[in-house]
């Protein structure tokens, strides 16, 4: 069944989801201003996939039931799919400029579904069945999974098991006939109050003696001992303004981040995917961060064009469009952005079928896109604010854009004071280019820029992750065979 958004947000007001914030417990979380923005996000991942248009991109063929789903919900089945699986991320960013939310839970999909093959296969364990029928679940409920795996690991220096309290890591406390036990966290965690389900994956690579920290399974939300405290973002609070509009910047959607706590939570045996085989802890984090770190060559990419529009759009409202350097400085940011979108193609391009039979993306090159996507936003992010002016962080507000309240000699009210002296060029009203302005200020400093700027940065991993995985894939020794081959060294 493919939901349409509004059933979507009928689905969440059935779950008991235990939501925090700022310091109390939130009753109604669905229509909370704060956190709907988020919601209306998701939303558009499934009102897309009815929309004849962007239904190639949007929808796919189950290997598993044969009927038509959310590709968010898929299991890659080609390079094709990969590669429409960036397209269809970009084409979210460009339509909601933030963050979707519903990319870690495929992505979790797809590295269980390969790994519990491979722990089957050494263990006779029944992992991969266990997954199967959760994935068949999942596509006939149409429903977005959080991707779980950043634990908050309290003293990096420390193994697992040698945390000062062990639930700083993701573990098992009790094994029982019919299933585990399990205690922990996971933090900075995307679009975890509108999942309805979550697929916990470990954190890191484990040895032995953190068996019981190499755990992954799934669990609805709402299951007893769960609940979430949620991340505040920049500028938040203007959401609970009376009529907040102009001030805004992105007028209906946001991204979502909190904490999600398990405190003694019972998986049944049917929903475990991974309860001790520390030998494939770092496999399935490996594949995982990889299908991630493609991920980023497409909803970052859609993200940056809505910023580098923008842009051109406050040039010509400053009137400043016809300045070469302006002009330039518009073309380097296509560039960067599009570099970027080369990179998730690529590693697209040159995925591969694992021994479960679905597609991985190459992971050097999804490694090589995620270490750009840790530098160009911010590229592109400087240039936005250059072309923008100082006044996307100096306006006033719009309740000064509105106010009848008289200042000056003549008996101007402010509002008309603030639109006699913010107008720009004549191609444009004041309020449009505060408009503008705000929806950069938005993406470049204050919400969006949790997923445009510090998700480019940590999400995926921080950018040292990717940098051992680039000297590990990078084949150092092939490469000074053939520069000995061409100068003529033998030995
Ligand atoms: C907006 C956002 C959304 C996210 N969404 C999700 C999500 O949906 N699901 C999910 O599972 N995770 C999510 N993450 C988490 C993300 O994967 C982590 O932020 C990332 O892995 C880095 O972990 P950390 O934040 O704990 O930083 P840290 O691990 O504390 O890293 C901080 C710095 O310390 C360095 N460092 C850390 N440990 C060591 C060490 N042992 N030795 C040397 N250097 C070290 C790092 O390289 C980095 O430079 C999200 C993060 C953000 C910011």
């Amino acid at each position: 069944m493919l939901m349409t958004g509004a059933q979507y947000i009928e689905s969440l007001r059935k779950m008991k989801t235990r939501v925090y914030m700022f310091g109390e417990l939130v009753e109604n979380w669905v229509d909370h201003p704060i956190i709907r923005p988020s919601i209306d996000c998701v939303a558009m991942t499934y009102d897309l996939a009815h929309d004849p248009e962007y239904a190639d991109l949007m929808t796919a063929t189950s290997n598993l039931t044969g009927e038509t789903v959310n590709r968010f919900c898929h299991l890659h089945q080609s390079t094709d799919d990969l590669r429409k699986k960036v397209k269809m991320q970009r084409l979210l960013g460009q339509k909601t400029a933030s963050c979707f939310q519903r990319c870690v839970g495929m992505d979790a999909f797809n590295a269980v579904f390969s790994t519990t093959y491979e722990i089957d296969q050494k263990y006779g364990t029944a992992y991969h069945e266990n997954f199967k029928n959760f994935m068949i679940e999942v596509q006939n409920n149409d429903w977005i999974v959080d991707g779980a795996m950043t634990d908050p690991k309290g003293d990096r220096g420390l193994a697992p098991s040698a945390q000062r309290d062990p639930d700083l890591f993701m573990h098992i406390v009790e094994r029982r006939e019919d299933g585990i036990v399990v205690c922990g966290a996971k933090a900075h965690q995307t679009g975890t109050i509108n999942s309805p389900w979550h697929i916990i994956m470990p954190t890191q690579a484990m040895r032995e003696e953190d068996a019981d920290y190499a755990v992954s399974f799934a669990t609805p939300s709402d299951a007893d001992g769960i609940y979430m405290i949620y991340g505040r973002q920049s500028c938040d609070t203007r959401k609970l303004e009376e009529g907040a509009d102009l001030d805004l910047g992105n007028q209906k959607f946001g991204g979502q981040e909190a904490l999600v706590v398990f405190d003694h939570v019972f998986i049944p045996n049917k929903y475990i995917f991974m309860a001790g085989e520390f030998d494939f802890a770092g496999m399935m984090v490996e594949r995982f961060a990889g299908y991630h770190r493609q991920s980023y060559g497409g909803c970052k990419v859609g993200v940056g064009d809505v910023l580098i529009g923008a842009a051109a759009l406050a040039a010509e409202y400053n009137g400043a469009q016809k300045a070469s350097h302006i002009k330039d400085k518009l073309i380097e940011m296509i560039h960067l952005n599009e570099t970027l979108y080369c990179c998730g193609i690529a590693c697209s391009a040159e995925g591969y079928p694992t021994a479960a039979g679905n597609y991985q993306i190459d992971l050097l090159l999804a490694n090589v896109c995620k270490q750009n996507v840790t530098r160009f936003p911010y590229d592109i992010t400087r240039l936005a604010e250059d072309i923008a002016g100082g006044l996307m962080v100096t306006m006033p507000s719009q309740a000064d854009f509105k106010s009848d309240v008289v200042c000056g000699k003549n008996g101007e009210t402010v509002a008309e004071i603030c639109d006699k002296f913010f107008s720009g060029s004549p191609a444009c009203t004041t309020e449009e280019r505060m408009r503008v302005l705000r929806l950069i200020e938005n993406m470049c400093l204050g919400s969006a820029a949790v997923g445009y700027r510090t998700e480019s940065l940590h999400g995926a991993g921080s950018p040292q992750a990717q940098r051992i995985m680039i000297q590990r894939q990078g084949n150092l020794a092939a490469k000074k065979e053939l520069a000995k081959a061409i100068c003529g060294i033998t030995k």
